[in-house]
């Protein structure tokens, strides 16, 4: 029992829940349940292109079939706009949020210039060009300064334990760069929405899948920037496709088939290393807390 426990599944519905979307859903739940808290679900749609109609409402059904049901209405963050604005406001008026001008080109023709260029699959990490104000061109995107300190611009280190992975740092200067708040599209960055809504909805533990794992201290930084509490943080193992690579709808991960939710749960908690044997939903899942509590 842990007073206070809030998690939460946070599911982009760019298309159905996928195997790997199930792993985190099922492990926020166990570990939400096993300390007797409380489990949100909140629907990160803040990248609406990408959103297809309706896909919001099949995950949740989907989740209901597993048995998976929030302690709370979910949250939609195509709502929730104002909140991220009044975040970005203040990260503006602190002097940490920047304006930005450059298109993806000039960003690849400046790293190119400094020899700079990522290899394959490697993000871009900003080579600062606007930092020191737009020169005259009109700003597209607004950027968070990325350093330990806004003068002399020192490199900044990030260090937290995950419940999983154990003690992790990462140089944020180096490894991501003064990173995106909103998009020159005026869509808001899903660093920014989701540090403002884990913060608005109380969440003490984000359970999730360990692709995530390298956005954490993006996330740590704008809760110091904000003066929000730091949850605890737990990354699960990653499904991977055939091909080793990570599952996921862009790559084409199958939809995942319900016709069995027990035994998709089984899979599921298979994968976080539970060996479950119940033939129901509801015995899957009382079965998974008594293991999950077994091994914590
Ligand atoms: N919406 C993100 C995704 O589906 C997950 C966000 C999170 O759990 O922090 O990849």
């Amino acid at each position: 029992m842990r007073p206070g426990y809030i998690g939460r599944f946070a599911p982009s519905p760019t298309g159905p829940l996928h195997a790997g979307s199930l792993v985190a859903a099922l492990a926020s739940w166990l570990d939400a349940r096993a300390q007797g808290g409380r489990w949100l679900v909140r629907i990160e749609d803040v990248d609406q292109p990408r959103c297809p109609k309706g896909a919001d409402a099949l995950v949740l059904a989907q989740l209901e079939r597993c048995g998976l049901v929030p302690d709370e209405a979910p949250v939609w963050q195509s709502q929730r706009g104002a909140l991220y604005a009044q975040a970005l406001a203040q990260l503006q008026a602190s002097g940490w949020a920047y304006a930005c001008a450059c298109s993806r080109a000039d960003i690849q023709q400046a790293l190119a210039a400094q020899h700079a260029l990522p290899g394959r699959h490697a993000e871009l990490v900003y080579p600062g060009t606007c930092r020191n104000g737009l020169g005259g061109k009109p700003g597209r995107a607004w950027r968070l300064l990325s350093t330990a300190d806004r003068e002399a611009r020192q490199d900044l280190t990030l260090a937290w334990t995950d419940r999983r992975l154990g003690p992790q740092t990462q140089n944020l200067s180096r490894a991501v760069g003064d990173f995106v708040l909103k998009r020159a599209d005026g869509l808001w960055a899903y660093q920014l929405a989701v540090v403002v809504d884990d913060a608005a909805q109380g969440i003490s533990d984000v359970v999730r899948g360990q692709d995530l794992a390298d956005n954490t201290p993006r996330q740590l930084r704008l809760q110091e920037l904000l003066g929000l509490p730091r949850p605890r943080y737990l990354h699960t193992p990653l499904v991977l496709g055939e091909n080793g690579e990570k599952l996921s709808k862009q790559n084409g991960a199958a939809a995942l088939n319900l016709d069995d939710p027990a035994a998709a749960l089984r899979a599921a908690a298979l994968h976080l290393g539970l060996q479950l044997t119940g033939s129901t939903v509801g015995e899957v899942l009382a079965e998974g807390v008594e293991a999950w509590l077994a091994r914590m």
